[in-house]
């Protein structure tokens, strides 16, 4: 248990897998109360399943963050089954990898959508309520792709991840009293984000990934900046494997 995570009601897209899914064990396992949302339900089942057992409290919700009213019904559903949200956790998020002279525009717009549009309707749904509670904590997740463009292959990510840390400064200044706002940017980090690449970078991304740290290590540092007291705001965290350039 933590004093500082321990009863909170933490919202957490894109949890039925990697970093989301073991942020959500590891808030559920130090006393949060977890509400984790994704497109695959039977994901989020198990994972609400398997924090029941271990003593926990989990409750699953269909979202697509594409698509607002699904935010919203989450945010609003988090709400009435729980009371109040104390933080959201804009995690969701989506890497295919492939040169921009491939002109894959299908993929740039789906990084968009889950990337950037998804974490904004996160916020649209999650800012109100924020502020008639006059408090609250958003927890985004950039990259260090959102410090450095990863080129050939990575522009357009590293754009929605460079967009992210945009978003998240101007959010810490315009959310108003009692509401903090954490940008988190990892590294290498294993998770089902290294299989959204098809074709001629799928190999590169297979070997960068052999770098990388477990997804319980961007959990941890999720955690840390819940659990400082309201007074805190860890505006950003980096992490990544050691010895990553
Ligand atoms: P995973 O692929 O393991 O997890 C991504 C999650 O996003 C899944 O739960 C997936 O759930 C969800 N998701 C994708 N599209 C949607 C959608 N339209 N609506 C709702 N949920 C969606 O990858 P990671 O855990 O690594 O990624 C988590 C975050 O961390 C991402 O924002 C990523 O960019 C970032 N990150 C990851 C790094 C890495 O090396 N792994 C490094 C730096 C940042 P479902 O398919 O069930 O909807």
């Amino acid at each position: 248990m933590s004093k500082n995570i321990e009863g909170k009601i933490v919202a957490i897209t894109g949890a039925s897998s990697g970093i989301g899914a073991e942020t959500a064990k590891l808030l559920a396992s130090k006393g949060a109360i977890v509400a984790i949302g994704a497109r695959r339900r039977q994901r989020l089942d198990a994972i609400v399943a398997e924090i029941d057992r271990a003593g926990g409290r989990g409750k699953a919700y269909t979202v697509d963050v594409v698509k607002r009213v699904d935010v919203a019904n989450f945010i609003e559903g988090t709400v009435k089954d729980f009371g109040r949200i104390d933080v959201l956790v804009n995690n969701a998020g989506v890497m295919p990898v492939a040169a921009l002279s491939e002109c894959r525009i299908d993929e740039w717009d789906r990084m968009i959508d889950v990337n950037i549009r998804g974490v904004l309707h996160g916020i649209a749904a999650a800012l109100p309520v924020f502020q008639r509670q006059k408090s609250g904590q958003f927890v985004n997740l950039s990259s260090v792709l959102g410090f450095k463009v990863f080129a050939p292959g990575g522009t357009v990510y590293s754009a929605t991840k460079f967009a992210i840390r945009a978003i998240s400064d101007g959010l810490r200044v315009e959310a108003g009293d009692g509401i903090r706002v954490a940008s988190i940017e990892p590294g290498i980090v294993d998770s089902e984000l290294k299989h959204n690449t098809t074709g001629a970078a799928k190999d590169m991304v297979m070997g960068f990934y052999r770098q990388a740290i477990p997804a319980e290590s961007v959990a941890r540092a999720i955690a840390y900046a819940i659990e400082q007291p309201a007074d805190v705001d860890i505006s950003e965290i980096v992490v990544r494997s050691t010895g990553q350039p």
